[in-house]
């Protein structure tokens, strides 16, 4: 059977494996040396309260600065193409643990500055929540006194839950004993929601934006939208829209009871210091909108 294939295509194969192996180690080789030499930085993206129009979170979004030629054409590396290659290696387990820490120490520090608090919005990956060290981890951050709990969240995705449901819903529980929010990331994309909903201890739903970009392509895209904010409600969990474009987008998620929004309409994820001009009111990105 193999010899009906052909040996080129075998080879062919075989060649494309040995390239993958050997990106596989580049990669990994690459994004410990990042993190030795701090490459990684967050940036923020303000979460919006629909009827204020204030900012009440932000999400902290990694991306990478390397200084390798070719990799990047601005040398900003956006994690859709390296957190995976991170979750594979199990580096993701300290680089999450940078991404929580930094986080907090810059929630801190504008405290400290003076702003008003924020939510703290931090994305947690399945293998991180599964590392047994995290719930200790977590406590030490804590513990430093970086943030206080309620002013954390851990966002993760229904790909968490999906490989051990109870183990799953033990872990939150135990997070939100420690005070710390959680909220339930692209949802809609995975394939557990309506069932597990009910039986995780979450606090916030975080609609995928392909369901916000389809508000306007049909009424059947808006009816799903509206149908998961009234789901949403009746949980009791805060609903939150991803991926919120453009005006039209936020007038419909406004007239349908949506508490918060986050997109390019209000403001791209953007360096600490973009963020703060956006806290001070000085540089509203999109001044017509509201
Ligand atoms: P996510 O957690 O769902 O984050 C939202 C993504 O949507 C971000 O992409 C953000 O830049 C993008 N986005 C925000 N508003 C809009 C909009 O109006 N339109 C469009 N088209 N996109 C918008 P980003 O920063 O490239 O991150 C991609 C994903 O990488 C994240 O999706 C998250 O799953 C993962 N990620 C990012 N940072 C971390 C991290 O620190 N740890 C882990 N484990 N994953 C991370
Ligand atoms: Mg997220
Ligand atoms: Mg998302
Ligand atoms: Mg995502």
């Amino acid at each position: 059977r193999a010899k009906e294939l052909g040996g080129g295509r075998y080879q062919f194969f075989t060649d494309s494996l040995n390239q993958l192996i050997k990106e596989r180690m580049t990669i990994e080789n690459l994004l410990r040396k990042a993190l030795e030499r701090a490459e990684l930085v967050l940036y923020y993206q303000p979460q919006v309260d629909l009827l204020s129009g204030a900012i009440v979170g932000v999400e902290a979004l990694l991306r990478w600065h390397t200084t390798l030629e070719g990799l990047s054409p601005e040398g900003l590396v956006m994690p859709g193409t390296f957190i995976p290659a991170a979750e594979e290696t199990g580096l993701i387990i300290p680089i999450g643990w940078w991404v929580l820490r930094s986080a907090c120490a810059q929630s801190r520090a504008w405290r400290t500055q003076g702003y008003p608090p924020l939510r703290m919005a931090v994305n947690i990956s399945a293998r991180q929540l599964r590392d047994g060290n995290f719930i200790r981890d977590l406590q030490e951050i804590i513990a430093a006194g970086d943030l206080d709990p309620e002013w954390l969240e851990l966002e993760i995705t229904e790909s968490v839950i999906i490989e051990n449901a109870a183990a799953t819903v033990e872990l939150l529980q135990q997070i939100k004993r420690l005070g710390v929010r959680i909220s339930l990331d692209d949802f809609g994309t995975g394939y557990s929601s309506l069932n597990y909903l009910r039986r995780l201890p979450i606090d916030t739903l975080k609609i995928d934006k392909s369901f916000i970009e389809n508000i306007a392509l049909d009424t059947k895209g808006a009816k799903v939208v509206t149908g998961i904010i009234q789901l949403a409600h009746s949980l009791d969990l805060t609903v939150l829209a991803e991926g919120v474009e453009t005006p039209a987008q936020r007038l419909f998620l406004l007239a349908n009871r949506c508490d918060v929004m986050q997109g390019f309409l209000f403001s791209r994820p953007v360096p600490a210091e973009e963020m703060e001009r956006l806290l001070a009111g000085i540089n509203s990105v999109v001044p017509n909108v509201f």
